[in-house]
């Protein structure tokens, strides 16, 4: 007994809802510490998963953990990613429900390694035949594409991830995973042809670039230097330690070929990869008259051979726009300014649909076309919030995404959950804690919001620009408690300075927004003729891409933050239907160095996850509730007197059926129209009595 004790010593409790001295802040981040300096990065919170970035490779996610962890009672192993993908798939079988796993935390945190291992388990254990092998295989490989084209080196991250994504896994009725879907959300476009200092762009460039090979670069007319290139030079950072871009190339290649790619769609894809790099180096030089023009233009004609569109049509739509006139169209040249800007606007259009387009052909390939039915499990893996010197419309995007997911989060655990007590009828001493509603609101409210406020601006082109948004801002927020920004007074200074800012109270923290760029990154303008001239391309991708109806339509296309609004308030729906999992992801310390648990720091995101007030809800509430009518229906067999049919009130009947199962008087508690059980332990003995 002595040795087990001091065993729970050393790894600290495994489940904080039985730290039973005292729920402290102090004692719970003793708790971590304790299990993190054992390398136990997993600690639960009832059925929540809490999980600590250790930076470095653990042995825990071999074939022989799975196989430990495979169909066994959640406490009865120590806590695992393992456990919580078992329990999920396991309720999803017994119940036939569709569930789906919440991984959050910052930037860094772990929460896509998270969403691989879960996915990994799911392809490795779960029952298999030949035939679905491969839609497995696909699902798999579908990770190091996506990853190499949507995530991206950031000062908080190495991979970050740049796009929201949620996947649907397929189980069919034995429980097999037959079929994916992805769903993404709003790829960080911007950084194609611009990074911050000490970031890099996309992956996928440096790959090509360092690990394609002779005969393919030659073909590309790409130099295997990154040195080279303009838009993957900015920060000299094209190397980084903990990236092998070689490695990762052969991944990806074998990758691509998994997934149904043809030999013709590699070769478009690449040409599109090459193309994006080449028009980076497209250079303008001004005319006489201070307009555009290309004299030196060997890159162009790479971008026209590759894309297959005229040289001519090419340089024509990046130097001149045109415009409805009347009764004609008239051709108006660009500045260099403006080519630039027209350039790069193409570079982004160009890599942000065909991202799109990537996720289509992998969802194609991952597609199961049999009618029969099945459940899902869904994953989603977003970025996380992030705080950096200099933010922009992609932080206050992402960042707004995260409130909206702390949100739904809030919703489902700590209001919901306390209603649900009232309106039953159980005794409950509420729980305080902060709820984020006001900022999501800040952000998304109509006519009001900051949305709003900014869309509003995006209609008035030639008047509005970034610093009048930051006007309208602050004459509409200036006095909301989580909108702070720089006096009236100031103003003149922010403008003379070239840059206006204004900032957020989020749950996790304070951010200093730069309004210059908001408003042409939420208009995300690409003139119609330079679409035109990509519909005539002989790449099958880009054509496809950009063969859309919109240019027919003289509608006005939606802002790209109304556009992210309306997909997140999507996706609430999605999630909203399914029965939820939770794994919270913490960052252990900023550098990346392994093993190093920075007290303040993990401090800082238990209290904005609002991890603690969950766990008091859980220690006082119940893990467990039921109708009366189904409870009684399963486990009605277990007890004489109600099987085979209880002729009274179901819960009556219930009351009767755990007497007969010996329930103790603190276990469980009857509400109104369910019967609430405190632990799960309690459940899984009722469940084992079946095996009896
Ligand atoms: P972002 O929001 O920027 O996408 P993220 O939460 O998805 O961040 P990850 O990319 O999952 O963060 O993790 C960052 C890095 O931390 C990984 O590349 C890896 O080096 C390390 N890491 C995360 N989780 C684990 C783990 N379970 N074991 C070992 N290393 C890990
Ligand atoms: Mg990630």
């Amino acid at each position: 007994m002595e040795g087990a004790l001091t065993a729970r010593d050393r790894v600290g409790i495994q489940d904080f809802v039985l730290l039973d001295t005292h729920t402290s802040e102090t004692a719970f981040l003793g708790n971590l510490k304790k299990r993190f300096s054992e390398d136990l990065i997993y600690t639960y919170i009832g059925t929540l998963l809490v999980s600590v970035n250790p930076y470095k490779e653990l042995d825990i996610y071999s074939k022989k953990q799975m196989d430990i962890y495979m169909g066994v009672n959640f406490f009865e192993l120590p806590p695992h990613i393992y456990a919580l993908a078992d329990n999920a798939y396991h309720t999803m079988m017994t119940e036939a429900n569709n569930h789906f796993i919440l991984i959050s935390g910052e930037s860094g945190a772990g929460k896509t390694e998270a969403s691989k291992k879960i996915l990994q388990y799911y392809a490795v254990s779960c029952p298999s035949t030949t035939l679905l092998d491969s839609v497995r295989d696909r699902m798999l490989v579908s990770n190091p594409v996506l990853e190499a084209f949507g995530n991206a080196k950031t000062l908080k991250n190495d991979n970050s991830s740049r796009f929201g994504k949620y996947m649907d896994i397929q189980f069919d009725i034995q429980g097999d995973a037959v079929g994916g879907h992805i769903l993404s959300y709003l790829l960080e476009k911007s950084r194609v042809v611009h990074q911050n200092h000490g970031e890099r762009n996309f992956h996928i460039f440096y790959q090509l670039v360092e690990g394609g090979e002779e005969d393919l670069l030659h073909q590309l007319g790409l130099e295997s230097n990154c040195q080279y290139y303009s838009y993957l030079v900015q920060d000299e950072c094209a190397n980084v330690t903990s990236i092998n871009d070689k490695n990762d190339w052969k991944t990806v290649r074998n990758a691509l070929s998994v997934i149904d790619f043809d030999e013709s769609d590699i070769q478009h894809l690449f040409g599109i990869i090459a193309s994006v790099l080449h028009l980076g180096n497209v250079q303008f030089e001004a005319d006489s008259k201070g307009y555009a023009t290309l004299n030196k233009n060997t890159e162009l004609r790479w971008v026209s051979t590759l894309l297959g569109i005229n040289v001519q049509v090419l340089q024509e739509g990046l130097t001149y726009r045109k415009i409805e006139a009347k009764t004609d169209e008239v051709l108006s040249p660009f500045t260099v300014d403006h080519a630039i800007y027209a350039r790069n606007a193409l570079a982004k259009a160009i890599y942000g649909r065909t991202f799109t387009w990537l996720v289509n052909k992998i969802n194609d390939s991952m597609e199961n076309k049999e009618p029969s039915r099945k459940t899902v499990i869904g994953l989603l893996d977003i970025y996380g919030f992030e705080v950096f010197y200099v933010n922009s419309f992609e932080q206050f995007c992402i960042n707004y995404c995260n409130e909206k997911l702390q949100q739904l989060f809030i919703q489902l655990t700590l209001k919901s959950e306390q209603e649900e007590y009232e309106a039953e009828g159980i005794g409950w001493e509420p729980v305080q804690f902060f709820n984020n509603k006001i900022i999501c609101d800040l952000v998304e409210e109509k006519h009001r919001g900051i949305i709003s406020v900014l869309d509003e601006e995006c209609l008035r082109p030639g008047e509005a620009t970034d610093f009048t948004f930051l006007e309208k801002l602050e004459e509409k927020m200036g006095s909301h408690p989580h909108f702070i920004t720089h006096k009236l007074s100031d103003k003149k200074i922010r403008k003379t300075l070239d840059r206006g800012d204004f900032r957020l109270l989020h749950y996790a923290g304070e951010v200093t927004y730069g309004v210059v760029g908001f408003i042409d990154k939420n208009n995300d303008m690409l003139y119609r003729n330079i679409k035109d001239v990509m519909r005539q391309s002989k790449n099958a991708i880009v054509r496809e891409c950009f063969a859309s109806t919109e240019s027919d339509s003289r509608r006005r296309p939606e802002t790209v933050a109304s556009q992210f609004k309306s997909s997140l308030l999507g996706l609430t729906d999605i999630l909203m239907s399914k029965e939820p999992w939770y794994v919270r992801c913490l960052k252990s310390n900023e550098s990346k160095q392994p093993g190093r648990f920075d007290d303040v720091l993990v401090r800082h995101q238990v209290k904005y996850l609002g991890l603690m007030e969950h766990l008091r809800v859980r220690r006082a509430g119940f893990a467990y509730r039921r109708r009366y009518e189904l409870f009684l229906q399963r486990y009605k067999p277990l007890c004489p007197a109600t099987w085979p049919h209880w002729r009274g009130v179901a819960a009556e009947g219930v009351e009767v059926l755990v007497q007969h199962l010996g329930y103790l008087p603190d276990e469980y508690k009857m509400g109104r129209t369910k019967i609430f059980i405190r632990h799960p332990r309690t459940l899984f003995a009722t469940e084992d009595a079946f095996e009896v």
